[in-house]
């Protein structure tokens, strides 16, 4: 035998049912009207036949006394199109190798004038997804800069050999060189954010700190280019999962590296070049510095590293780009 409860169920259930094969027909009934909104979106067609709302049909979902009303558009209303954008997807949360962005997609939304509700979905592009870089190219990366002395040299050297870069800054030094900031920019390089003040073990730091750091660094590059940075790399790459939110909540992609030849400790050029060319791999992302310190090892090194991966079909690129042609 039957609960009471059991038996209100299956009344609830019947019902549903019901409401559902109702919204189905009347479903049916609404795109066969739908000729109407489409007329009215072609402004030619409203000059000559101007638009009747359609009279409400017998309604067939309206719900017995005492049951929910369905939450269906009103079939009195126009519909007007709305573009939204599709969003790539496919970045990993962090990228230790090279990854381009993909291309957004598009949808056109059926919304209704008067109730706001999205009545139809119709999918004009879609999506690509983010790829990574398989092919042989690599990326150079240029942290801690820029610097009066040793980023002339580097962005004079990248453009000798026709290379783009990254470079990571320094938030109060690029302030203090802004010309320096517009000259990496202007020869097409990609500006990242490296934090206002480059504080190490953020990753151990107050919320409060990760924040203006990540947000005073890119608010710097965006006061002197009035473009925020699309990347944020982390000083001493001291990544926590508040750092990555933060970042990635402020719409920047998080940029570590996957070759670190320890330039900063100053071994001889051809020590650094040397570690570069036995650990590199397709979409590599390699580690070196323009700032922090003397850099003319390093400035010699990168000489040795385009000229030996070019001589061997390699190719340069930045995450934003694919490689430029050689
Ligand atoms: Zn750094």
């Amino acid at each position: 035998m039957a609960s009471p409860d059991e038996r209100r169920h299956r009344l609830l259930a019947a019902a549903l049912v019901a409401l559902v094969l109702g919204a189905a027909v009347y479903g049916i009934g609404h795109v066969r009207g739908g000729t109407s909104h489409a007329a009215a979106a072609d402004p030619a067609a409203t000059a000559t036949a101007p638009v009747t709302p359609a009279t409400r049909p017998p309604d067939p979902t309206r719900p017995a006394a005492g049951l929910p009303a369905l939450d269906l558009p009103d079939p009195t209303e126009d519909l007007v199109p709305r573009v939204v954008p599709v969003a790539a997807g496919g970045l990993p949360e962090v990228e230790s190798l090279l990854w381009y962005p993909g291309i957004p997609g598009a949808d056109e939304l059926m919304v209704g004038t008067v109730s706001g509700r999205i009545d139809a979905t119709r999918r004009l592009f879609d999506p690509q997804p983010a790829r990574r870089e398989m092919a042989p190219v690599v990326a150079l990366t240029f942290d801690d800069g820029p610097d009066p002395r040793w980023t002339p040299m580097i962005l004079q050297l990248l453009a000798e050999k026709n290379v783009k870069a990254t470079f990571c800054l320094v938030g109060y030094l690029a302030r203090r060189h802004p010309e320096l900031v517009l000259a990496e920019r202007d020869q097409g390089h990609v500006l990242c954010d490296h934090t206002e003040h480059h504080v190490e073990h953020l990753d151990a730091a107050p919320h409060d700190q990760v924040v203006q750091e990540v947000t005073d660094g890119a608010r710097s590059i965006a006061s002197i280019t009035g473009v925020v940075p699309p990347l944020y790399r982390a000083p001493g790459g001291h990544l926590g999962p508040d750092v990555i939110a933060v970042a990635r909540g402020q719409g920047l992609r998080v940029l570590q590296w996957s070759v670190d030849p320890h330039d900063y400790e100053r071994p001889p050029a051809a020590v650094i070049a040397a570690r570069i060319l036995s650990t590199f791999r397709p979409g590599a992302v390699i580690l070196l510095h323009d700032g922090g310190g003397d850099r003319g090892e390093t400035v010699a090194a990168v000489r040795i590293v385009i000229d030996t991966l070019k001589a061997q079909g390699w190719a340069f690129a930045t995450p934003m780009f694919g490689p430029a042609p050689p």
